[in-house]
């Protein structure tokens, strides 16, 4: 080792994993994509396999305060199925690895799994394999999803092409917005444990923190309509951030209309209640596990009606930047704030 010491907060949660895959060299010619996508691609023959994993982290990812055990169990799976959607692929199984302090009893680990099995059972995968051992810092979860799709219908962050249009599904902004209010909940009964806490006026945006959906749906949708979006990934660290990524590595730039970003009404009232710029939330806010994708405009037509996918926006060539139009008019430089982990 030599003396030099670098922060990780100067390289950033993606520096550091571009300087990692600097030094990894793909050996098989059946690893079709390695780091770099929401998922690794597999070649597996007649079709492909995806892969993804996440890890879960106590008072990192989840706080046992106000997240109840068995929806932090759907959320961890959820979150893996969310990738493997972002493939446009159908996820098959997954594997759950599970550190525990002794903190836990049976009826603890019993909560959780009620949630992994329900979510096992919510999008039709199989529960395989994982792993158990003791944690001296909390309640730690790691999951690895595996799904499968025909190569053609892989979709990678880097095909989106100029003049494809820019589409989000579902609304924006609801998870971070949740957070705040659990986080101010939290305070509230640390203060004052005879306080309790008041969450119905605020169903949705918890809702949207604690138990996230996958939007598997639009999947199945896609395959109905004959659709095989242009690239895709999901918004997991705030549609800005992965503008940028989507933008990066497609080599393209992006213009996106204030007005046709979409944003739920209790996210909107919740926000400006919390005295947060609502259209920050939207852009800037993690963890609301929709997609972000590009379609071919030959495509638009399937895709006009649908309730829940809106358009907000358009593919444009590199030099022409990332930029936001405003309701005003005027194009503002969107900049990737995303989640800070470091
Ligand atoms: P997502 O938010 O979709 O889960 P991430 O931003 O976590 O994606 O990861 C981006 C890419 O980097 C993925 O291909 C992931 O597998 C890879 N990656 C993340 N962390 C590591 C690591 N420590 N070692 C190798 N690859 C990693
Ligand atoms: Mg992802």
């Amino acid at each position: 080792m030599s003396e030099k010491r670098t922060e990780i907060s100067e390289f950033g949660e993606f520096g550091l994993i571009d300087h990692l895959n600097e030094k990894v060299q793909i050996k098989n010619s059946s690893t079709l994509k390695g780091i770099g996508d929401d998922a690794a691609v597999i070649d597996a023959g007649d079709h492909v396999k995806v892969v993804t994993t996440d890890l879960l982290l106590e008072g990192v990812h989840f706080d046992l305060a106000y997240a109840p055990l068995p929806h932090v169990g759907f959320k961890a799976v959820a979150v893996n199925i969310s990738d493997i959607a972002a493939m446009n692929a159908i996820p098959k199984q997954i594997t759950v690895s599970i550190a525990l302090s002794n903190r836990f009893s049976v009826e603890a680990v019993d909560a959780i799994y009620s949630g992994i099995n329900a979510a096992c059972e919510h999008y039709g995968v199989d529960l395989v394999g994982g792993d158990t051992t003791a944690s001296r810092g909390g309640l730690i979860i790691s999951i690895t999803a595996i799904g499968e799709a025909k190569k053609e219908q892989v979709t990678y962050r880097s095909g989106a092409k100029v003049n494809d249009i820019l589409c989000v599904t579902g609304d924006l902004g609801g998870a971070l917005v949740g957070l705040q209010v659990l986080e101010r909940e939290k305070q509230v009964f640390l203060a004052n444990p005879d306080m309790k806490p008041d969450l119905e006026k605020y169903a949705i945006v918890s809702g949207r923190q604690l138990k996230p959906d996958a939007r598997m749906d639009i999947i199945h949708e896609f395959r109905e309509l004959g659709v095989v979006p242009t690239s895709m990934m999901d918004i997991s660290d705030g549609l800005a951030s992965e503008i940028f990524h989507i933008s990066k590595a497609s080599g393209v730039g992006a213009t996106i209309y204030e007005d046709k970003l979409p944003i739920d009404k209790q996210t909107y009232d919740t926000a400006v209640e919390l005295g947060i710029d609502p259209i920050t939330c939207v852009l800037n806010g993690g963890e609301d596990y929709e997609l972000l994708f590009t379609i071919d405009q030959k495509d638009f037509p399937k895709l006009e009606k649908h309730p829940d996918v809106h358009f907000i926006g358009h593919i444009t060539k590199a030099e022409e930047g990332k930029f936001l139009v405003t309701k005003s008019g005027t194009a503002v430089q969107v900049k990737a704030q995303g989640w800070q982990h470091f």
